[in-house]
């Protein structure tokens, strides 16, 4: 039978402070030297003591403030203990009862709550001699952790909340969130049932791509259903996600949350956000750049499609640099259509043959800038370049550089507007073509566009078609 599928997300961000969370270690967890941004503090020598990253407080803050959530007045740190080589003082330093941000919502998901804590230190176990090892270069890295309720019912959803929150923690600065450089890390709570109430939920880890986060919802939904349905029992367990095997596997039994005994951290002292001026919902606020939301509705606005919209503000080069030809473009919504067109279409599919996967490229346009592209469309709408020529002279200020009109005058690719200029050719195509234009003269309409084609052929391209067609018409008359 089907089961109604229930998802919560829980997302890991590091924060792209300067310095660590609690030292003034560098904030570089991707150092290629282990254990280089490492002090007594992160290393959790006895007798040191912690103190906040105000820059990270207020990046949660900010996110906060991104998605229309609840942000606390006063706020604490806790303990969360448990006992791991890569926690060196035994315990985490988080948020338990007292979370910076509470509720919010992003891509029609409702938040439960965002709170502050410290990354791990990275094991491997991969040592020479079948050692593990531990380097603290991560240990103590600024770590948000964004909590959703269970309010999502397919694979999809899931997977767009994921991507919508990466395009907005890059939007803010708050996190670079790349999810292959564990930068950003998502888990999914999957449960289903029969009714509206809920069945067990089952966590999945090691989600290394937004494609992955919707294979294993969708590998858990089946397993669950299939287990349910055989009269079996899904039991409250971490599983895990297998890239090569595309499936999930047990990992471990959940433990509860009372084994971690959290306590508030006595080594740190209460937040109290009126205490520092850029933390008010004031500032907040007005500290925030144009959101991912809104970014894809002005898109959509300007004439995009929806999934072209998607593709251009999620990506921060390709926005920033078609935001910088509108920009150049102004007021002159034709322009607007034919600067999509070629953006999507054109420009694009340069882009494209320079960076391979979608989902994490940042793309890039050779030679050509906003300015530059802006005065390429420009000159399409002022007839002085076809749309072959326009392509052509794309494709040369992609490799080289340059200026669209400079390049159209080397390349002879402008389009010639001037009636004088097109009137020998125009003749000579009529002369060299005497059946079809007496099939014309007899009604058959198709002879005229055949005669168009000729007359382009004959100034190699470079006849603006709309006046040639013009011309044509006057001669044969
Ligand atoms: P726990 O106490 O086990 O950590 P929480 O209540 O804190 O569980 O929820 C953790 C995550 O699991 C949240 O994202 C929440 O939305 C999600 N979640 C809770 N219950 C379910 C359920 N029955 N099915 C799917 N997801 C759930
Ligand atoms: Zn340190
Ligand atoms: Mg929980």
């Amino acid at each position: 039978m089907t089961y109604r599928p229930t998802i919560g997300l829980e997302v890991h961000a590091e924060l792209a402070t300067e310095t660590k969370m609690f030292c003034r270690c560098k904030n570089d967890p991707e150092a290629s030297e282990p254990n280089t941004n490492v002090c007594p503090v992160c290393l959790a020598h006895p007798g040191t003591l912690p103190a906040a990253n105000r820059d990270a407080i207020h990046r949660v803050l900010r996110v906060g403030a991104a998605l229309g959530s609840k942000l606390a007045d006063y706020s604490e740190f806790d303990r969360k203990s448990y006992f791991y080589p890569d926690i060196p003082k035994g315990y985490q330093i988080t948020q338990y009862e007292y979370p910076f941000v509470a509720g919010g919502e992003l891509a029609g998901v409702a938040i439960t709550r965002v709170h502050l804590e410290e990354d791990t230190a990275r094991s491997s176990h991969e040592g020479a001699g079948n050692t593990s090892e531990v380097d603290f270069n991560r240990a103590g890295v600024p770590l948000m952790e964004l909590v959703t309720e269970p309010v999502i019912h397919d694979a999809k959803t899931a997977g767009n909340f994921a991507r919508e929150l990466q395009q907005l923690l890059r939007t803010l600065g708050a996190s670079h969130a790349n999810l292959e450089k564990g930068e950003m890390r998502i888990e999914a709570n999957i449960s289903v049932s029969k009714d509206d109430t809920f069945g067990t939920k089952v966590e999945v880890k090691n989600l290394n791509s937004f494609r992955s986060v919707e294979r294993a919802i969708e590998f858990e939904i089946a397993r669950q259903s299939k287990l349910l349905d055989e009269g079996g029992k899904v039991l409250q367990e971490t599983w895990g996600w297998d890239e090569v095997k595309q499936e999930t596997f047990r990992q471990r039994s959940k433990e509860g949350s009372a084994d971690y005994r959290y306590f508030p951290e006595p080594d740190l002292p209460k937040i109290l956000r009126s205490d520092i001026p850029e933390w008010s919902d004031e500032a907040l606020k007005a500290s925030l750049p144009e959101l991912p939301a809104s970014v894809r509705a002005r898109y959509l606005a300007l004439g995009m499609k929806d999934d072209d919209a998607i593709f251009v503000a999620y990506d921060t080069t390709r926005r920033e640099f078609f935001d910088g030809v509108i920009a150049e473009l102004g007021d002159d919504t034709s322009t607007h259509t034919l600067a999509i067109n070629y953006f999507i279409s054109d420009l694009s599919g340069l882009a494209a043959n320079v960076t391979t996967d979608t989902e994490r490229s940042t793309a890039t346009y050779g030679g050509v800038t906003s300015e530059s592209f802006a005065a390429l469309i420009r000159m399409v709408k002022e007839n002085k370049l076809s749309s072959r020529g326009a392509k052509d002279v794309l494709a040369l200020m992609f490799e080289k550089g340059g200026d669209p009109e400079a390049i159209a005058q080397a390349e002879g690719l402008m389009q010639v507007s001037d009636p004088a200029a097109l009137e020998a050719a125009v003749r000579g195509v009529i002369e060299a073509n005497p059946g079809v234009v007496e099939e014309y003269k007899a009604g058959k309409e198709a002879g005229l566009q055949f005669l168009v084609g000729q007359s382009m052929k004959a100034t190699k391209g470079a006849g603006n078609p709309a006046l040639l067609k013009e011309l044509l018409l006057k001669e044969l008359a």
